[in-house]
């Protein structure tokens, strides 16, 4: 920084989605310099090479809308949707948004830095966004805590923060949290099948708390209990799983049931995360908490009171939804871009 004050440098986040691609900047002083979500058509679909240029599209964009010149990029962070490796190789099975057999085994972190010619810093989006809820919640403090976040949406993403760094694990799998097994006796009503996921377990916590598990395990289960619902109308599973959310916000007794389920699949996550790693918060994010605020708080309250703490952590422990979240991919990817230049 100059004697002025002025951010001298900046990074770049870039968040890659199914339809848009997220970019924000970031300068050395820790200001973000683009306060709404900014987005441009990321285009996955249409192969590696196409998504590639739309990247670089994104960052050209992002810098113009800034008034940053290229120059000062000192490095660009990189989040996509898993599973990848830690240094963003997509899956060799490839991922649900990169489906197509060129994707699969990928190397998107060097294709891009490649596009570019800037070092590109890999992170996966749950983790990015774990990242960016941490700093904002913590901001000062945040290299001093440890956090949890899961993030509900299609699937249960999130990741684990110690000392204000991402666990990324030996083979960038750590912070998987949707497909942790969790204890189901007292979650489910006594005739109600074990959920299944897409990742082949039964009874992980992504067969409940997602919205995939809502559509293919919860919602079959108790619309047969409410016969005479509303939803029984609607033109699919997929289209009513969508609509649950604001029956919930009115206090509709099915959607309660399904989401008290949701909040009891991460509170017994989190118990289990009190025992691995006893972090200073847990953040919930995602569709589920972007209702109501009466209904947000509800909804975390009973997150809260389905994790066992011990009396020792529960007179430090914070529990916090997770704000911003559309931005929160980009603008974590930015910060880890911002400590991997602090490391080298
Ligand atoms: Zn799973």
């Amino acid at each position: 920084m100059s004697s002025q004050g002025q951010a001298s440098w900046v990074v770049v986040g870039l968040d890659n989605g199914g339809t848009s691609n997220s970019a924000t900047v970031l300068d050395s002083s820790g200001r973000f310099l683009v306060d709404e979500l900014f987005e441009s058509p990321s285009r996955v679909r249409e192969g590696p090479a196409v998504a590639i240029a739309a990247l670089g599209e994104s960052l050209a964009r992002v810098l113009q809308h800034t008034g940053v010149p290229r120059e000062s990029v000192r490095a660009v962070g990189l989040g996509t949707p898993g599973p990848a490796s830690a240094d963003g190789v997509i899956c060799s099975k490839g991922a649900t948004n990169f489906s197509e057999p060129e994707w699969h085994g990928f190397d998107f972190r060097a294709a891009l830095e490649g596009q570019i010619d800037i070092p590109v810093v890999y992170n996966n989006d749950g983790n990015a966004a774990a990242l960016y809820a941490h700093d904002s919640y913590f901001g000062r403090d945040a290299p001093l805590r440890s956090s949890v976040s899961a993030i509900v949406g299609t699937g249960l993403g999130g990741g684990v923060i110690e000392a204000g760094r991402v666990i990324r694990g030996a083979a960038g799998m750590a912070g998987e949290l949707g497909h942790i097994h969790i204890p189901l006796q007292g979650l489910l009503a006594e005739d109600q099948p074990v959920p299944e996921c897409n990742c082949g377990l039964g009874g992980d916590v992504e067969s409940i708390a997602s919205l995939t598990g809502i559509e293919k395990n919860l919602l079959p289960y108790w619309l047969e209990r409410f016969p005479g619902h509303d939803l029984h109308r609607a033109a699919s599973l997929a289209e009513a799983a969508r609509l649950v959310r604001g029956y919930g916000v009115a206090e509709d007794p099915l959607a309660l049931k399904i989401f008290e389920q949701q909040a009891m699949a991460l509170g017994r996550l989190f118990t289990i995360a009190s025992n691995f790693v006893d972090p200073d918060a847990y953040f919930v994010g995602g569709g589920v908490v972007e209702a109501s605020p009466e209904f947000n708080q509800w909804f975390l309250a009973t997150v809260r009171r389905h994790t066992s703490l011990r009396v020792e952590q529960v007179e430090t422990v914070a529990f916090a939804l997770i704000a911003h979240l559309d931005m929160a991919g980009a603008r974590g990817a930015a910060l880890a871009a911002v400590q991997w230049l602090d490391r080298t």
